[in-house]
């Protein structure tokens, strides 16, 4: 187990008072009514998912999504009591598993739907309707199928969802999709109830569906990203909300150093000092989820509020950085990677933008090694 304070090496700092102050905004941007869904599959995009639930619910939240029975299970064995649903597939073997835990799972085809009603274990799913990202779900257009999954012994629908994969693109022809989308996921649900069955929960909007989309009719939005506080990427939404970004990402300077001209440093020598530079190792690598290519990409840490460039190859667990133009570097001191120091700021849009990735790509991947410490504002207000 963990004997070493969470501050030893490199940590996440995470604002559970920030993720639930965007999870009541967030709400808010919805049809009254509407519940709000708790994406926190991936260690809640690497915020941790137990902390981040409790807060929820807390906060009267009460509905949460994962993409594995492994998540669900976790949150359950630590005592999150709100509806878990799980949005990936499962195999129908872990049919007990999913109603010892009280979980409910996406039916992501036909037959998916067979095994899991043939496993004999009465069990909570959710439809998911595929309206044209050809992913997961029974084809929107069948209702037939959609339907036959109602009258399948032992499942009980207790809520039929889609999916939209354009919503973050505000192009013309991505809206006309996006709405092609709505329109076959609301025809699904219309002769679905034409046909006396109760669809239960309705939902098809994510982050970028509750940012660029008017508030809908159904009766659930689905929130990851933009629950953390960030967008995806730097591109502009038609709905922006005042979001908190509730992680900050922080490593020790394990040792700094003097290059005479000329001299290189790192694997590959790939760094090489053109005059006489100051460099600090980092207690953080690439093992602890950052892309290797960040150093060579304009990567930059902030050290005492000053930008200071990542050089040479990110190591599996250090990186190099030089400190010349930040005097306060020493052995000790703390390097920001992501989040605010002395008035500068790395937001992870900017650093997930040098890697031509999304956010949810970069935090997600955080974790290993990281361990997390609620942000010290929020044991501030703790009773
Ligand atoms: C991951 C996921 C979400 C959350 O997406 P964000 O864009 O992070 O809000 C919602 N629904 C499904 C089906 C997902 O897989």
């Amino acid at each position: 187990m963990n004997c070493a304070s969470p501050l030893s090496r490199a940590w996440r700092e995470v604002s559970l008072d920030a993720i639930a102050r965007n999870a009541i905004v967030l709400r808010s941007a919805l049809r009254p009514g509407c519940r709000l869904m708790a994406v926190l599959k991936a260690d809640a995009y690497g915020h941790g998912a137990v902390g981040v639930a409790e807060r929820l619910e807390r906060e009267g939240f009460g509905d949460f999504a994962v993409a594995c029975l492994d998540e669900a299970a976790a949150l359950r064995e630590s005592g999150v009591r709100g509806r878990i649903l799980i949005l990936g597939y499962t195999p129908a073997s872990e049919a007990a598993e999913l109603r010892r835990y009280r979980l409910e799972q996406t039916v992501v085809d036909l037959e998916h739907a067979q095994a899991l009603s043939a496993s004999g274990v009465p069990l909570r799913v959710q439809l998911a309707l595929d309206t044209g990202m050809h992913r997961l779900g029974i084809p929107a257009e069948d209702v037939d199928a959609a339907a036959r999954v109602f009258a399948m012994p032992g499942l009980d629908v207790c809520g039929v969802f889609s999916h939209l994969c354009v919503s973050d693109d505000l192009s013309p022809e991505a809206g006309t999709y996006t709405a092609r989308q709505l329109e076959l996921y609301r025809a699904a649900l219309a002769n679905l109830r034409r046909a006396g069955l109760r669809c239960g929960d309705t939902h098809i909007q994510a982050s970028y569906g509750i940012l660029n989309l008017p508030p809908l009719e159904f009766s659930v939005a689905r929130a990851g990203i933009a629950l953390y506080g960030v967008l995806s990427d730097g591109a502009p939404v038609r709905r922006p909300l005042p979001l908190e970004s509730a992680l900050s990402l922080r490593a020790r300077i394990a040792s700094v150093r003097t290059l005479s001209p000329g001299e290189g440093a790192g694997y590959g020598l790939a760094f090489r000092a053109a005059g006489e530079r100051r460099i600090a190792a980092l207690a953080i690598g690439y093992a602890d989820g950052l892309p290797r290519e960040l150093s060579r990409l304009g990567g930059e840490v902030l050290i005492a509020g000053r930008r200071c460039p990542m050089v040479g190859r990110v190591c599996m667990d250090q990186l190099l950085v030089d400190v010349t133009a930040a005097s306060e570097a020493a052995p000790g001191g703390v390097a920001t990677l992501i989040g605010c120091d002395g008035g500068g700021e790395i937001g992870a849009v900017e650093l997930a933008g040098k890697c031509s990735t999304i956010t949810n790509e970069l935090l997600s991947r955080l974790g290993a090694r990281l361990p997390i410490v609620h942000s010290p504002v929020d044991r501030a207000n703790m009773p």
